[in-house]
């Protein structure tokens, strides 16, 4: 394998080596031979070349030479040579079921995309559609490397069995709208309670209000007091283009990030999807909220909808404020490739900032790792590999055609390497993709299941809908 670029030592017990396990009982894992994504104590991005990996409960317990764990004891070994260790990607803001109505509403705007073909279908939505549509979303998801996800969506304890049972990590919330009564926001509490730390702690929990738009300021006011009451964050579209603070604007008065301001969920850990819409008057508020706030970017979407602006990200970097990577649904995004996320965002903000100098690679992979983290409350658990994190890794094929020569890992990384590159993916230190084959779920058996259902699953005829989208 071809140099991937300057040593760098990451953290102080990557030279000192002195940990016990080398007289106690063997590691669970040793990943040895490949170059480490680490960052430095100011967060800049660097790679070590030819080190290792040692994983213990789940945990990364050191990253070294790979010298220095040759005659390790190990459960599991993995030959890493010509890979690269990243942390896992988050997929910060998506509707894992949704893959199940991947490309049926195509080339809409959006107010035809929900009202005409999403909100009648999601009428529906049964149980057993939402756990095959999250099996077929989380098997996707591994095999591109996302080791975490914030799910937003109906019948989450479904996804809550299917990220149980696949091994991911994820924060779940169960959507609601004012729409349906006090009774939604009551569910949404209830599954937040009900399953907060579940699946050995890989799963933390949201109160998922869907937006301003389709949730008035009693509810929201609601959320925000059970959101202090119950410790809990937050996550809701806002903002989400143009056109819907225009109509917040023409209607209330106010912007739907001043909507959040007004009902104190601004005060609470809130995540954000989308913001394209945030304007210049909404920053002050944001900034006063910025060690409480982040926004999930989804550039995908916005292309297609053909939305004319994009996540201001060099304006909420510079108030503070983490923005994560994201690929919404499926029926709208059509793919759940954070990996295409990372380089849509460095592209587009090349070109919405006219400046080929902002989101370099390395910018674009510290949005990938601890500015998702951060995004979706995990920030002093993942999105870094390094000891005491929880081993959420994935390993990275560069030696192909595609991704040779390497003169900048970096860049390699963002703009020339795929989502198909990940060979590995871990999660708490278990491995749920080894050599590109899935461990845990059984896509054929979950396709077929699938395809059975989906005439009931599409079926308009009786002109129902969820939701009403008139922004
Ligand atoms: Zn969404």
């Amino acid at each position: 394998m071809s140099r991937f670029g300057s040593r760098r030592t990451a953290t102080a017990s990557y030279v000192d080596g002195m940990t016990p396990a080398a007289t106690e009982s063997p590691a669970d894992l040793v990943v040895t031979g490949c170059a480490v994504l680490t960052h430095d104590d100011r967060e800049r991005i660097g790679f070590a070349e030819d080190s290792a990996i040692v994983v213990r409960g789940g945990v990364v317990e050191e990253v070294t030479g790979a010298g220095a764990v040759a005659g390790r004891a190990a459960r599991e070994r993995i030959d890493a040579r010509g890979q690269v260790a990243l942390p896992g990607l988050i997929n910060c803001h998506t509707h894992a079921p949704m893959v199940a109505l991947r490309g049926l509403a195509e080339d809409l705007p959006t107010e035809e995309w929900f009202n005409d073909v999403i909100w009648p279908v999601e009428s529906n939505l049964t149980g057993r559609d939402v756990e095959l549509g999250a099996l077929l979303a989380c098997a996707e998801m591994i095999r591109g490397g996302v080791t975490c996800f914030a799910d937003h969506y109906f019948a989450m304890d479904a996804v809550a069995a299917v990220v149980a049972g696949c091994g991911m990590r994820a924060l779940l919330g169960e959507a609601f709208f004012s729409s349906q009564g006090a009774e939604g926001r009551e569910r949404s509490l209830a599954f937040a309670l009900r399953h907060r730390g579940a699946a050995d702690g890989r799963i933390t929990t949201a109160l998922a209000p869907h937006a301003p738009y389709t949730v008035d300021d009693t509810d929201l006011a609601a959320t925000a007091r059970l959101a202090h009451e119950h410790g809990l964050p937050v996550h809701l579209h806002a903002a989400e283009n143009r056109d819907q603070t225009e109509a917040c604007l023409a209607r209330h008065g106010v912007t739907p990030i001043e909507v959040l301001h007004r009902t104190g969920v601004l005060d609470t850990d809130v995540l954000i999807a989308h913001g394209t819409g945030i304007v210049e008057s909404d920053l002050p508020l944001l900034e006063r909220a910025s060690g409480r706030t982040a926004v999930a970017t989804a550039p995908r979407g916005y292309l297609k909808f053909a939305w004319p602006h994009t996540t201001p990200v060099r304006a909420l970097r510079g108030i503070g404020v983490p923005v994560g990577l994201a690929t919404d649904g499926a029926a709208s995004n059509n793919s759940l490739d954070v990996w295409e996320s990372m380089a849509l965002t460095s592209l587009i903000q090349k070109s919405a900032e006219n400046d080929p100098r902002w989101l370099t690679s390395r910018q674009a992979l510290h949005h990938a790792t601890l500015q998702s983290a951060r995004a979706v409350g995990l920030g002093g658990s993942v999105g870094s590999i390094a000891p005491g994190r929880r081993a959420d890794l994935v390993l990275v094929d560069l030696t192909g055609p595609h991704t040779q020569p390497v003169h900048d890992l970096a860049a390699t990384l963002v703009h020339s390497a795929r989502a198909a590159d990940v060979r590995t993916t871990i999660v708490d230190g278990r491995i749920l993709m080894r050599d590109r084959e899935l461990l845990t779920i059984d896509v054929p058996g979950v396709v077929r299941e699938l395809g059975e259902r989906l005439p009931a699953l599409v079926d308009r005829s009786h002109g129902r809908r969820i939701q009403e989208y008139g922004t």
